[in-house]
């Protein structure tokens, strides 16, 4: 059965071309200028319960947790060498927030509500001895009494190497980016020497350790990868790893974004449709990004992620916190607020204090930039946004 039609599409954000990113190379840091303190507990804060809701009703859930801003790709777009090349200033160590740092962050987040803990970067398997921070946040527990859980997103290229450590270590599930099977294609996006058998090399080794469901990101633009979508889509058919197409986003403020290289998943999954039949899976749980889709001859599934032409912020509840321990609470923020400064005081503050402060921060909120894209509420285009590679994805 065909099902392009059998539910009626989520709400639709207006596809209109919004400025392409500016091209030209910026120097130092990348992250957002502007960073504000955590606002003060309201006078009822502590005294109130977890799960908080934002203003527009939505929970937290979902803590990204970035542990570096380093990356052994450059894919144009995220980290195009243009403005990620040798002089870029990447943050010293000392900037970034320590293992105990990160658990004590996460296990206040858990107190409020949050149940899902997703590692990434830049690459995240850069960061020296990243399962004694895994191990760490397994012994947390969310309010329910259970262990978090745990996910990691990697573009895979150290995966085989670290796969046994971080699955003993508590690692539930990885999510692995590769954008082409092609090598010449693959190079050419990673814009490294590293090689697609690499990556499928993590990908096995994930595969065997049953670090599952497994996910393979696929960013498509048009005109550049778009060829790789029917390659990539056979390669994992019938192996029991979703393959996500990811819609190009206007992340950040150097990868040249520009509405003419986004391939819409609609799209995409017509291209898909034609060669392999496409059926949707039921209803989709809150807070989902991936709308996923199943071979109508059984062989698995697919999803696509549709930041650009089908905002899913009505349920986004997911909080981001930068290598350098700053929240973000939206992937297209402009500012940031301080946590490591409370973490770091002399005379430390108390879990119960941070948390209030935390609920203050959550219970204002009122992002939902995909929405907005293109229309008159649109955020003015002055504030510089975070990049990718600094904030996670
Ligand atoms: N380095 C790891 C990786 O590539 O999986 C983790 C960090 S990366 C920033 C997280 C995810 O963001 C990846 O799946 C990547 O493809 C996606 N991403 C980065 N820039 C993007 C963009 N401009 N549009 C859509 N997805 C993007
Ligand atoms: Fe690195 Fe991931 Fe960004 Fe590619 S998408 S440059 S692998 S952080
Ligand atoms: Fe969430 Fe911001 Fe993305 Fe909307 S644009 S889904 S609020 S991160």
């Amino acid at each position: 059965m065909s099902e392009f039609s059998a539910r009626p599409p989520r709400r639709h954000a207006p596809i209109i071309p919004i400025a392409a990113s500016p091209a030209a190379p910026v120097p130092g840091n990348l992250a957002s200028p502007r960073l504000l303190p955590l606002p003060a507990p309201g006078e009822d804060a502590l005294a109130s319960a977890g799960q908080p809701l934002d203003a527009l009703a939505r929970p937290l859930r979902d803590l990204r947790i970035s542990v570096t801003d380093r990356c052994n790709f450059r894919c144009g777009y995220c980290m195009p060498r243009s403005a990620f090349g040798r002089d870029h200033a990447f943050l010293p160590h000392g900037d970034l927030l320590s293992f105990e740092e990160i658990t004590r962050a996460a296990r206040i987040f858990l107190s409020l509500g949050v149940r899902k803990l997703r590692l990434t970067g830049g690459e995240p398997l850069l960061r020296k001895d990243l399962e004694r921070l895994v191990g760490q946040l397994a012994a947390l527990r969310t309010l329910d009494g259970t262990p978090p859980d745990i996910t990691l997103t990697t573009n895979g290229t150290l995966l085989a190497r670290k796969a046994r450590a971080l699955k003993d270590a508590g690692l539930r599930r990885v999510t692995i980016s590769l954008d082409a099977l092609d090598e010449a294609r693959f190079r050419q996006m990673s814009d490294s020497g590293l090689s697609v058998e690499e990556v499928l090399a993590g990908i096995e080794a994930a595969r065997q350790l049953d670090l599952g469901p497994l996910k393979v990101n696929m960013v498509v633009q048009r005109g550049v990868n778009d060829d790789q979508i029917l390659p990539l889509a056979r390669h994992f058919r019938s192996t029991g790893i979703a393959l996500r197409f990811i819609e190009f986003m206007d992340v950040g403020a150097t990868n040249r974004w520009d509405m003419a290289h986004v391939l819409p998943s609609q799209e995409v999954r017509a291209r898909l449709h034609a060669a392999y039949p496409l059926q949707r899976i039921g209803s989709q749980p809150a807070g989902e990004t991936a709308e996923r889709w199943a071979y109508a001859d059984g062989q698995g599934e697919v999803a696509f992620i549709s930041s650009v032409t089908q905002a899913f912020c009505g349920d986004c509840n997911r909080i981001r916190l930068s290598t350098e321990g700053r929240l973000y609470t939206c992937l297209f923020a402009s500012q940031g607020h301080d946590l490591r400064s409370l973490l770091r005081q002399a005379s430390p503050e108390p879990d119960a204090r941070i948390a209030a402060r935390l609920l203050a921060l959550w219970q204002t909120r009122s992002d939902r930039y995909s929405q907005l894209r293109g229309t008159a509420q649109a955020p003015a285009s002055g504030a510089r946004r975070i990049e990718m590679s600094y904030i996670g994805g």
